[in-house]
């Protein structure tokens, strides 16, 4: 089932996630009906806040990025990146493993919004896949920027932290109204409610 995107704006997005002490079949639902909100949205990646949830989980698919590479590696074994998509993390964790590198990004929450982004370009990984199994792994490229993106919404952090502050000046009239129109439907919804 789709699932609605919330925009830049909504308080849920400055949430932090709950971790999960098990990936019940109620959370694997989430997780698929987050794959394919992602999907519909033409996105790489979705938080469980950017669909209204305060839950430690990520949905990333690469596929079909073929200008920006990505690489995984398990246990110093390099493997195919397509094996692993769509990947289902819950509870990530993440540590640096290569220089930082300066690439541009958008994000669902933001509409039509690009800025570049210093970040790892080499990580190791660790989570809960979509069957409660642990997984640990190293990548690079794309995949190493999205799960940062990512993992940076489970803590309530958005891309426009992040950005240099040439950049958020610039887009700050966007952002401004991107932030109102959102705020400006909550209320609205919230006297249809009543
Ligand atoms: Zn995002």
């Amino acid at each position: 089932m789709e699932l609605e995107i919330v925009r830049y704006g909504h308080p849920v997005l400055r949430k932090k996630g709950q971790p999960v002490a098990a990936v019940t079949p109620a959370l694997a639902r989430l997780a698929e009906d987050m794959i394919e909100t992602m999907r519909a949205g033409h996105g790489v990646g979705l938080a469980a806040q950017q669909v209204g949830q305060v839950v430690q989980l990520m949905v990333i698919d690469v596929r079909g990025v073929t200008d920006r590479p990505s690489s995984i590696e398990l246990g110093g074994q390099e493997a195919r990146v397509d094996d692993f998509m769509p990947m289902v993390l819950f509870n990530p964790a993440w540590k640096a493993a290569g220089a930082p590198v300066e690439s541009v990004e958008g994000c669902l929450s933001f509409p039509d919004l690009f800025a570049e982004i210093r970040r790892p370009a080499r990580i190791d990984v660790e989570a809960l896949d979509i069957r409660g199994q642990r997984l640990s792994f190293r990548c690079g490229g794309l995949l190493a920027r999205v799960i940062q993106h990512e993992f940076d919404h489970l803590q309530g952090i958005l891309f426009i932290d992040r950005m240099m502050r040439e950049d958020k000046d610039q887009l700050r009239p966007q952002l401004e109204a991107l932030r109102e129109s959102t705020q400006a439907e909550l209320a609205q919804r919230a006297v249809a409610k009543r």
